[in-house]
């Protein structure tokens, strides 16, 4: 059983536009690195090798509280160190935490000789996002967790789907704003209208079926959000102006990621998904707020331990 390893955890995206805590995707850019050591004392080390000041009590870090809960169930001696090297930004909304989350619990499992199944990989990691958003949910975890695209049909009792993902690049803005995942989600109306709901389960079935069977123009025009990002869009400036002109510049569609203030788009080939690139880089010079941007593809590994 080795006892130190180095893993490499995917950014994801959440929701996929219509599919609200449902669905979510993995990509290749950006992911953090972290490094896990087994200890023979229980205890949990948290060690933070980037400039974002993030916990390092373990009972505050998603990191640490997903060891915790493992070292909970196995009620032995065995204690973890981990060092976490952050290129997704806490708050971004491409699953910072979710990436911690994952990254943790994958390890623990691979440095105690692969224990646990993969559902309760997912029950570990989603501890660590009950600690950063207050719900637990699975549409950051599992893609991170498994690569590609994931349908979480259920929480309780688990029930996830891994969706082929086709060869799609992926473009994201994170406009550099503090959008608050509990404000993302006291925004939003308890009730829907039928006709709304109708709607939404057409382009949910639609996307799905469009990742089915590589059809691109299903995807596109099954990218349609009538319930959520309506209200959440009001919350990211330019969201309507980048969201025209991407479709403008040939994306295939696309939304908030996650509960924001990233935006993403997808697109078929890499030429559009630059000049996609090229114009939420405008909209935001133009706004004169600063940001980041990916272009990436759909990644398809998941967490992976890669020494
Ligand atoms: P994202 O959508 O980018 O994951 P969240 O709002 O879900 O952003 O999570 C970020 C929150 O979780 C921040 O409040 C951050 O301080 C907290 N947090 C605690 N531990 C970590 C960690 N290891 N990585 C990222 N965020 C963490």
């Amino acid at each position: 059983m080795t006892n130190q390893i180095t893993i490499r955890a995917p950014g994801t995206v959440a929701n996929l536009v219509c599919g609200f805590d449902i669905l979510g995707m993995a990509l290749d850019e950006p992911n953090d690195i972290m490094r896990m050591r087994l200890l023979d004392e229980p205890k949990v080390v948290i060690i933070n090798r980037d400039e974002f000041n993030l916990p390092t009590d373990p009972l505050k870090n998603v990191a640490g509280v997903v060891l915790l809960s493992i070292m909970e169930k196995l009620q032995n001696n065995v204690g973890f160190e981990v060092e976490i090297e952050k290129h997704i930004k806490p708050g971004s909304g491409i699953g910072s935490s979710a990436a911690s989350a994952a990254g943790a619990a994958v390890g623990a499992n691979h440095l105690l000789g692969n224990k646990f199944t993969s559902d309760e990989i997912v029950q570990f990691a989603m501890n660590g996002e009950k600690l950063a958003s207050g719900v637990k949910h699975a549409d950051n975890i599992a893609p991170c967790i498994l690569g590609g695209i994931s349908l979480i049909r259920s929480i309780h009792p688990l029930d996830i789907i891994s969706i082929p993902s086709p060869d799609l690049y992926v473009t994201v803005v994170h406009p550099q704003i503090e959008v608050r995942t509990s404000d993302a989600r006291q925004i939003l109306r308890k009730q829907v209208l039928l006709k709304d709901a109708i709607r939404q389960w057409g382009n949910i079935a639609g996307l799905v079926t469009g990742f089915l069977k590589n059809d691109h123009a299903l995807i596109g025009r099954s990218l349609e959000d009538v319930i959520i990002e309506p209200v959440r869009s009001i919350l990211i400036p330019g969201f309507d102006e980048v969201k025209s002109k991407c479709l403008g510049a040939g994306a295939l569609g696309g939304g908030i990621s996650g509960s924001g203030p990233s935006v993403f788009m997808l697109s078929t080939t890499a030429a559009i998904a630059s000049a996609t690139e090229k114009v939420m880089m405008n909209v935001y010079e133009g706004l004169g707020i600063a940001y980041n941007t990916y272009v990436t593809t759909i990644n398809k590994k998941g967490v992976e331990i890669i020494d």
